[in-house]
């Protein structure tokens, strides 16, 4: 199997996207954890599917990715360490080119519930 030198930087995001998912543990958006177990809910293989973006298998909505906070398209490095952060699915398909600063704040302005969110005892 070759490994053509394009994919040098493919390698340097893997080890990246790792690390990421490493360190840390909630999402970047709206700060819920992240199920790291969770891959795909269904399809050719399963959630046992181990494929990255895998064709055949559907993603789940709520498992961890990484994404930019600046998008690439924005100037954003996708090899920076700081640049980078875990998400859900979900949560980094709706952010779409925004940072997560201006997501954040669309999020907040859009879905502030007009009653505060119960919270769980022991929070306190
Ligand atoms: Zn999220
Ligand atoms: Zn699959």
């Amino acid at each position: 199997m070759a490994t053509p030198a394009h994919n040098a930087n493919g390698h340097r995001r893997r080890e990246l996207t790792k690390r990421v998912k490493a360190e840390e543990t909630h999402c970047a958006l709206c700060d819920k954890p992240v199920d790291k177990t969770l891959t795909y809910t269904s399809g050719e293989h399963g959630p046992k599917c181990s494929r990255l973006d895998c064709k055949g298998c559907i993603p789940h909505p709520m498992r961890g990715e990484v994404d930019e906070d600046l998008p690439r398209s924005r100037g954003g490095s996708p090899y920076d360490r700081k640049n980078c952060r875990l998400m859900h699915r979900d949560c980094n398909n709706w952010k779409g080119k925004r940072t997560i600063a201006e997501a954040r704040a669309k999020l907040h302005g859009e879905t502030l519930a007009p009653l505060p969110k119960p919270r769980p005892l022991g929070s306190y």
